[in-house]
């Protein structure tokens, strides 16, 4: 296997480490060193293919999980990436406070902004009491966005939610919210769901053949899928990443989707786009296997167009935020509202 170097390849330019976010990092350095977490390398692509591309060498905390777009089907993946096995003492002990930088933070992604918010106007249903299912539901803000959705149009609406970490299950459950500690063959257990969450899940899943078996398992004909994941062909719009791939990238996604190539790999699965942008946001249903094959698209060359786009942005950005007068007015707006404090 050979590896190219793009110029995506750059020094280092992640994100500064206060207290907590020192310790899990601490934590989790230790824990690979005792074998606690276990690291694989990954040498093929979900598509079979292994001439890979390097994107980056680091994340956005300065960790070696680099990653790498396949130059057949276009699907970003990490170099090396967190065994399965250990996924749940990651999740449980390094993951939020690392990413978060406090204790007890779980309430990430709570604005719903778009105006359709999980493209709830594309799901009907013929009866009137429907389950939800989230996988991942941390304190279960997005599953009560959509609930209260369908609970305003006159929906008997029951919840579901697994996630990994049992203090962020405790909050949930305080919210009439019926939850499972585990993934998604833990939820299975609760039968199937009219309406399955996968909000910023999907690019964690280690096995997306297992994921998507395990999915097919929460869901009937009539079924729709809402997957969200960080679109990265929409990296030049994201600004919380400053536009930059280094800052996008982290260890925690083992995958780095756009719209293409997350339709490819759900078409492999037997799952068929409904609707879909960018952002990304999707809306899936089941469908017959082995009927979407031969729609196979690359996702090659548009992600490599939009990375170019966004690497473009990120140093017209970083020119604007190291220039004389930015930093001059930051330093007289921090001395105003010091005064006025
Ligand atoms: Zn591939």
């Amino acid at each position: 296997m050979k590896f190219f170097q793009t110029k995506y390849v750059t020094e280092f330019e992640g994100i500064p480490l206060n207290g907590v976010r020192r310790r899990a990092f601490n934590k989790l350095n230790q824990d690979i060193y005792s074998q606690k977490i276990k690291i694989n390398q990954i040498k093929e692509c979900f598509c079979g293919a292994s001439n890979f591309l390097a994107l980056s060498q680091l994340d956005r905390f300065g960790l070696p999980f680099g990653s790498q777009i396949c130059q057949s089907c276009g699907l970003v993946t990490q170099k090396i990436r967190i065994d399965e096995s250990s996924m749940k003492h990651f999740y449980e002990n390094i993951y939020w406070p690392l990413i978060e930088g406090k204790e007890g933070n779980y309430f990430t992604f709570s604005k719903e902004s778009h105006p359709d918010p999980f493209f709830s106007s594309q799901m009907n249903f013929e009866k009137k009491e429907i389950t939800i299912f989230e996988v991942g539901c941390g304190a279960g803000n997005r599953i009560l966005n959509l609930s209260s959705i369908f609970e305003k149009k006159g929906y008997v609406v029951e919840k579901c939610g697994c996630d990994y970490s049992i203090n962020a299950l405790k909050v949930a459950q305080n919210r009439k919210i019926k939850t499972v500690q585990g993934g998604m063959k833990d939820l299975a257990n609760l039968g199937k769901a009219d309406i399955v969450i996968l909000s910023h899940v999907f690019e964690h899943f280690t096995d997306l053949k297992v994921a998507m078996a395990e999915l097919e398992k929460l869901v009937h004909e009539k079924s729709f899928i809402y997957v969200e994941v960080p679109g990265i062909n929409d990296l030049e719009n994201k600004k919380e990443y400053k536009y930059n791939y280094q800052m996008y990238n982290v260890l925690a996604h083992t995958y780095n989707f756009s719209l293409q190539s997350l339709t490819n790999v759900m078409n492999y699965g037997g799952f068929e786009l409904i609707t879909g942008d960018e952002f990304v946001r999707t809306l899936f249903k089941l469908s017959k296997k082995d009927s979407f094959k031969s729609e196979f698209i690359s996702a090659f060359s548009d992600t490599m167009i939009s990375l170019e786009k966004a690497n473009v942005k990120s140093e017209k950005y970083k020119r604007f935020r190291n220039s004389y007068f930015v930093n001059y007015l930051i330093k007289i707006i921090k001395a105003f509202l010091a005064r006025d404090i």
